[in-house]
């Protein structure tokens, strides 16, 4: 799973491999999402973690066992590295166990992406839409609020779309489906699966 490691109780900014994601996601919207606030994000987190008893612990430790502003940037920069990771230029398509589980789940692929486009609409103000594994071995899609990871309801994060605005209104402006729709285009599914 995804997870990082403060280098001398620093953490960095996790690096952008890519500019722009195919007319998806535009360059303009890139560097302001994570040049600006992914960064803001991560200052804010190194600011906060001296004195709080959670130094040198790894990301997702912290995002379970910290509250308030602590908490919103430890999860903001977990959310983002996740969010930011998992896109790519190839593997747009789920197999192996990732599609199994799918299959299982949700009847199909095309059933599974209109259920995760429909939480990811209909979650109202700023959050994050999840595909996680319960501690069953199933997938299940969660809706969750602001800074909110499933690592704190005990679920292992899998794929996530961002539905914070400033995700998508220099692309999209209000259209927020319209974006969700079209990031199935960039999802690197392998990324996905090496999560599971
Ligand atoms: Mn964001």
């Amino acid at each position: 799973m995804t997870d990082i490691t403060p280098t001398n109780g620093i953490f960095e900014l996790p690096a952008l491999p890519y500019k722009a994601l195919d007319g998806v996601i535009s360059e303009t919207t890139l560097s302001f999402h994570h040049g600006k606030h992914l960064k803001a994000y991560v200052d804010n987190l190194n600011k906060l973690l001296p004195g709080s008893g959670l130094e040198g612990l790894a990301l997702t430790e912290i995002v379970k066992r910290s509250q308030g502003g602590l908490f919103n940037n430890a999860g903001q920069v977990l959310n983002h590295a996740m969010y930011f990771e998992q896109f790519g230029s190839a593997n747009h398509e789920p197999v192996g166990r990732i599609k199994e589980l799918i299959d299982k789940t949700f009847g199909s692929f095309n059933k599974f992406k209109a259920e995760f486009e429909q939480k990811g609409a209909t979650l109202f103000g700023s959050g994050w839409v999840w595909l996680s594994l319960n501690a069953d071995g199933n997938l299940v899609i969660t809706q969750q609020k602001n800074a909110e990871n499933p690592v704190t309801d005990g679920l292992r994060p899998l794929l996530t779309f961002d539905v914070w605005e400033h995700a998508y209104y220099l692309d999209y402006q209000n259209r927020r489906a319209d974006y969700l729709a079209a990031l199935w285009q960039i999802v690197d599914w392998k990324v996905v699966e090496a999560r599971l």
